[in-house]
């Protein structure tokens, strides 16, 4: 079902991405790029595949906490209400653990790698979430006594309202700012900006940021540089949904016994040997980027 959702939505993505590109061509601003574009679709694609096999092998454990449920929420407008924002909230769980445990976040680094952000970096997905334990974060959904199909369906809605924050052609919306994840709030979240680095984690509204204090606003006077603290300059999806697994495993593997190898997997990502190891040779990859002749 969450596959209909997001294949039934697509022309509208391609859409929008085709405007948005002649948007940019037409102020001749490179937001865009062929190369890029055609990454983040490959990796959009190689997601969905592995998100079906994921919930093709997953519904079964939620039917059975399901079974196993406190309450039945129905199928009412308000059961449905309590779903979306039950799952948002989830969602900023999900979103915050994947940037501070780094056997996560070596999954959700593919979505933060583009030095780009424009409608297609939405696409960029990685193929490994199901490994990372994305489906983890919906299953107390299937506790508290949503029926798990709903928990599918809604998942999906929440990823594809979120194409639509993937933008810088779109400046502050007045009151929704206060409300809604938006453009402005998610540029913040794509940039490697230091004041702006794990912010804004929101899915579909930005109060959870507020309430649990990762929430910043987008500053004109601060620009947004988009990117990873250690930029990646690869456009081949393969490279990108790995490259952070292949450094885990090699931070885990000399590591100097279990504990240590558990603080490289599971630990934050700055923690990381590999990320210490480039800030102590002064990589260039960490310098802030000159901005490039399109930026
Ligand atoms: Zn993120
Ligand atoms: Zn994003």
């Amino acid at each position: 079902m969450e596959q209909w959702i997001l294949l039934g939505m697509a022309p509208v993505f391609l859409a929008l991405i085709g405007l948005e590109a002649w948007y940019w061509h037409r102020r001749k601003q490179g937001q865009y790029s062929l190369v890029d574009t055609l990454s983040n679709v490959a990796l959009a694609l190689m997601h969905q595949v592995a998100d079906l096999l994921a919930w093709a092998v997953t519904i079964g454990l939620f039917y059975w906490v399901y079974l196993h449920r406190l309450l039945t929420v129905p199928s009412t407008w308000w059961g449905i209400a309590l779903l979306v924002i039950g799952q948002d909230f989830f969602y900023y769980w999900f979103h915050r653990a994947h940037h501070r445990i780094r056997w996560m976040w070596a999954s959700h680094v593919t979505h933060h790698s583009s030095e780009r952000l424009n409608l297609s970096t939405a696409f960029r997905q990685s193929l490994t979430y199901p490994i990372s334990g994305m489906w983890l974060f919906w299953l107390p959904l299937a506790w508290l006594g949503f029926e798990p199909t709903h928990i599918v369906a809604v998942v999906a809605i929440n990823l594809g309202f979120q194409f639509f924050v993937h933008t810088q052609a779109v400046g502050k919306l007045g009151w929704l700012e206060s409300v809604f994840n938006t453009p402005s709030h998610h540029r913040v979240h794509h940039a490697r900006n230091a004041r702006y680095i794990d912010k804004n984690y929101a899915g579909v509204l930005i109060i959870w940021d507020k309430l649990f204090g990762t929430y910043v606003e987008e500053d004109d006077a601060d620009p947004c540089e988009y990117g990873i603290v250690g930029q990646i300059h690869s456009h081949n999806p393969i490279t990108l949904t790995f490259h952070e697994w292949r450094e885990l495993l090699r931070d885990a593997g000399r590591a100097a016994g279990w504990r240590a190898a558990m603080g490289q997997m599971f630990g934050p990502p700055e923690q990381a040997r590999s990320h210490l190891d480039a800030v102590a040779a002064n990589d260039p990859r960490l310098a802030k980027a000159a901005p490039g002749p399109d930026a």
